[in-house]
């Protein structure tokens, strides 16, 4: 597996592939890669013919005191998987080249990067949009692939690719879970046994509120009501970030809902604040 580190080198490879006439496909990572990422390296796979997979734990989106140095890291371990998968280089720059001495330029996604996630990590969405931003600019993909379990990131990231006119399709890829139904997420291995037993009540939650607007209930202060019962009851070691009820585009939360809706929730849980997502409808 070839990995690539240096930038002229990485924008080189791309231009050679499109000079080549091949589609280029990029999904862009922090590392310590899981059957989610690997679903998103097939899914590059079959919509382009060479495909890039960025290895970045990007220092713009950690807040002082959050997890950058401690996030797990396993380059070799990374590139022997995307390459089993059919990826055909990773980029895996050091920050230096990423963030050149005295970079200041800041990528900002006005409405849909607030709220939700925003309220806590304030720093976050800008420091993917400017990441996700020169990536693009890197690699110039035809197509670039991102998870659904990540869904507001998913929306600032269309929203940046209409707004600075990229030709990028931005495609989304459903979340793997475990078989308990745990959203796969490098951060899971924070978990002790005991907060791991409890963490698949996330998305038991999410579906017991699907299962109740099925059933009528689509006033969305009552939904969340009872997700936070639910919550209470089989999560009761988690703390609550947010659980709201949002249009999928914007990002607003709903009164009502009308048409499909994104129910999205964060829960810390121990060292871990885990988020999951589901799409709801009436
Ligand atoms: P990360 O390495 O956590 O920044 O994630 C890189 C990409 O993988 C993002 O587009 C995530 O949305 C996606 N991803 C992370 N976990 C999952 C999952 N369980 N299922 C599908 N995609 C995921």
């Amino acid at each position: 597996m070839r990995i690539i580190t240096d930038v002229d080198e990485f924008r080189a490879w791309s231009e050679s592939a499109r000079c080549e006439g091949r589609r280029v496909g990029l999904v862009p990572t922090m590392g310590a890669l899981h059957e989610g990422h690997l679903s998103l390296i097939g899914e590059a796979v079959r919509r382009a013919d060479a495909v890039a997979v960025s290895v970045f734990v990007n220092p713009a989106q950690f807040a002082p005191g959050e997890d950058y140095e401690t996030y797990p890291r396993d380059l070799e371990r990374d590139a022997a998987l995307a390459g089993e998968h059919g990826a055909d280089v990773v980029f895996a720059p050091p920050p230096g080249a990423m963030y050149p001495e005295g970079e200041s330029t800041r990528v900002t996604v006005e409405g849909v990067s607030e709220g939700l996630c925003a309220r806590t990590r304030p720093h976050f969405f800008g420091g993917v949009a400017l990441v996700v931003t020169k990536l693009l600019v890197l690699a110039r993909p035809h197509v670039a692939v991102f998870g659904e379990k990540d869904r507001q990131q998913l929306a600032v990231i269309r929203r940046l690719g209409k707004d600075l006119l990229l030709d990028c399709e931005i495609a989304g890829h459903p979340t793997v879970r475990e078989e308990d139904g745990l959203a796969m997420s490098s951060r899971n291995v924070y978990l002790t046994q005991a907060e791991r037993a409890q963490a698949p009540g996330l998305y038991r939650g999410l579906l017991d509120l699907k299962r109740r607007l099925e059933e009528g209930e689509r006033d969305a202060a009552e939904l969340l009501a009872g997700l936070e019962d639910f919550y209470a009851r089989e999560v009761p070691d988690g703390e609550i970030d947010y659980l709201e009820l949002v249009d999928p585009e914007t990002m607003r939360p709903v009164e009502r809902v009308d048409g499909e809706a994104v129910a999205a929730v964060a829960v810390r849980l121990g060292r871990a604040r885990l988020i999951d997502n589901i799409v709801v409808s009436w």
